[in-house]
């Protein structure tokens, strides 16, 4: 469990600063890409979001004892012997499972009755690279459960569920870096869902995939590219009635 909580610590503060450099840093000096909510973060945003997120890396590595309990109890077995290609299937196989285990979970945090331990996830209208792990404590329970059901049905090889919180938390971050990373492709492409996962901390109902579209096209959940376009609007226009209210300086030398 020790390892648990260093290996997701470790995951979570090195996927968080390397894409808070590029997104901050790199790729805008690089002219890659671009920004999406042009809104400031709020007071405390971050301070809050990596603390939230130290209890679910907790919870994250705690739990590492129901994995651990289905192998000691022979539930599940690990295939030792798998070669490239099966772990390469198995995380393709798992890729897949996560997005609709993700769906699910996600949507019924958005019913009434789950509604409330999902808001401290949403306390994030613009979203950071930190915000990948800022749950509740129940939402961290009910997204960290996603290895043991597949663990149950197939033997997977050990490195095949290791590589599920890596690539995981890998698209958790570019779905909440608020970055456009690649804007030439489409809003449908697997490469978009950055401007997928930031529309849905902004409007809230639909998107609730993960890094694929399939779940939200089955289930015509998917948000407009330009839902959140007046609400930005809204915002580019106080800021301009702001910068023009401001009093003008002073023209010194006017006068003889
Ligand atoms: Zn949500
Ligand atoms: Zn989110």
């Amino acid at each position: 469990m020790l390892w648990g909580v260093l290996f997701f610590g470790g995951i979570y503060f090195g996927f968080g600063g390397i894409f808070w450099l590029l997104t901050k840093r790199v790729l805008p000096a690089l002219g890659i890409g671009r920004a999406l909510d042009p809104r400031p973060l709020q007071p405390g945003q971050l301070r809050r979001e990596i603390g939230q997120s130290s209890i679910s890396v907790l919870i994250f590595g705690l739990g590492m004892v129901f994995p651990w309990g289905l192998l000691q109890l022979g539930w599940a077995r690990l295939d030792a012997d798998a070669g490239g290609w099966q772990i390469a299937i198995e995380v393709l196989m798992l890729a897949v499972w996560n997005d609709v285990h993700f769906w699910i979970n996600h949507r019924l945090l958005h019913t009434r009755l789950l509604r409330r331990f999902h808001g401290p996830h949403h306390r994030s209208f613009v979203t950071t690279p930190w915000s990948t792990y800022s749950f509740h404590p129940l939402e961290a329970l009910m997204l960290g459960n996603v290895i043991l059901l597949p663990m149950v049905v197939h033997d997977f090889s050990f490195w095949a569920l290791a590589a599920v919180p890596v690539f995981s938390l890998f698209f958790n971050c570019v779905g909440h870096s608020n970055y456009d990373f690649f804007r030439r492709v489409s809003y449908n492409h697997w490469f978009a869902a950055s401007r997928r996962h930031h529309l849905h901390h902004a409007v809230h109902n639909g998107n609730y995939g993960f890094q694929f579209t399939f779940m939200d096209r089955l289930f015509r959940t998917r948000i407009a590219a330009d839902a959140a376009e007046p609400l930005f609007q809204a915002f580019r226009d106080k800021q301009l009635q702001r910068q023009q209210q401001q009093p003008q300086p002073e023209q010194h030398g006017a006068t003889a």
